[in-house]
């Protein structure tokens, strides 16, 4: 059986810059994710504010555009704020996660795509795995110090049954990424563009994000609690649909993917005990600033918290 100092379960951004630090800093790592590639669950638009590069360490080949302008439309109102300089990024969702795994493998530990958490047991100071690797199937056990649980909304290890997941804020998103003829691409280029209020987006909000190649991300969230005032709502394509119909209009579109995921986050973090970890991204649903740096921010932070543990251990 293989012996690690950490297993980490996901290599979604949190999962990944976590492996990322950990391998860095010389210990054994094995990260693990259930997709064969980061391309199978590209579902996030991933915009951010710029101090996320610097902060974290990460490089421009992982940027799809750079962002200066906000703009808000409302269902009566409209505001616009410009900037002079670039103020975030849109990242490659797929090229982010993608990079901080060849990290991990460039300092020396190991990742493992198609490979899905199973189940863990602890044996006195160790605990053992139990991986499903799809291609070929079998099962394969691990031995590691630590666990790490960075599997997003699912926490697959630290609630390995639903019932007993505590209860969470829970969202729906999807997004299209469309490619726009040249001069419609160049009004939305460099500018992140939000829509609220019942016209737009009721009970939740919806998007246009900028990429490279002409392409545009086009997306919308709804809360899925039920609403005081809002009895129904419509599927979220027909939203997007909305927008690129009657805002966007450009001359001619094509779809090159639609994506989506559940989002679901609790109100405060919870490390539940010092050998099994969980890294959530632990936002608020609103502000929607706050909400889209926190979302990867957080996921991108927690591992220096865990860095921290490891030194005591
Ligand atoms: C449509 C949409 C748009 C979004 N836009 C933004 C945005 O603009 N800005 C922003 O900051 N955030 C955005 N978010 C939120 C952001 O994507 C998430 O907050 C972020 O991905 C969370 O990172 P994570 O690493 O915690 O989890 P995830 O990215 O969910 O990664 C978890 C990983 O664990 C893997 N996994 C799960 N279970 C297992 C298992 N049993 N075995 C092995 N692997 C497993 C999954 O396949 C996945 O790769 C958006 C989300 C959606 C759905």
């Amino acid at each position: 059986m293989q012996n690690f100092d950490v297993v980490v379960v996901g290599a979604g951004p949190a999962g990944g810059q976590c492996a990322r630090i950990l391998a860095k800093a010389g210990w054994k790592v094995l990260l693990v994710e259930q997709h064969e590639t980061f391309l199978a669950n590209n579902f996030s638009s991933a915009a951010s504010p710029i101090e996320i590069l610097s902060d974290y360490d990460i490089p421009s080949q992982c940027v799809g555009s750079y962002w200066k302008n906000l703009e808000i439309l409302s269902t009566n109102v409209s505001r616009r704020w410009e900037s002079s300089q670039s103020l975030g990024a849109v990242f490659n969702f797929a090229k982010l996660r993608e990079y901080l795994a060849l990290q991990v493998k460039d300092n020396g530990s190991e990742v493992w795509m198609g490979c899905r958490y199973l189940k863990h047991y602890q044996q006195g100071t160790r605990t053992t795995v139990f991986l499903q690797r799809r291609k070929p199937n079998e099962t394969i056990p691990v031995s590691t110090k630590i666990l790490v649980d960075a599997t997003g909304f699912a926490r697959a290890v630290m609630y390995p049954s639903k019932k007993d997941r505590p209860s969470f804020l829970k969202g729906t998103g999807i997004e299209y990424l469309i490619q726009v003829d040249e001069e419609t691409y160049q009004k939305y280029s460099q500018t992140l563009v939000f829509f609220l209020g019942y016209y737009w987006s009721p009970q939740g909000y919806s998007w246009i994000f900028p990429m490279d190649d002409r392409q545009l991300k086009v997306g919308s969230a709804i809360y899925n609690e039920t609403h005081k005032i809002i009895k129904k709502t419509s599927p979220l394509k027909d939203y997007i649909k909305q927008i690129i119909d009657t805002c966007i209009q450009p001359k001619n579109y094509e779809i090159i993917d639609i994506h989506g995921s559940i989002i679901e986050y609790s109100k405060s973090l919870t490390i539940a005990t010092i050998k099994t970890m969980l890294l959530p991204s632990e936002i608020q649903f609103l502000p929607l600033i706050f909400w889209e740096e926190k979302a990867l921010g957080m996921g991108l932070k927690e591992p220096k918290l865990l860095v921290s543990i490891l030194r005591l251990i």
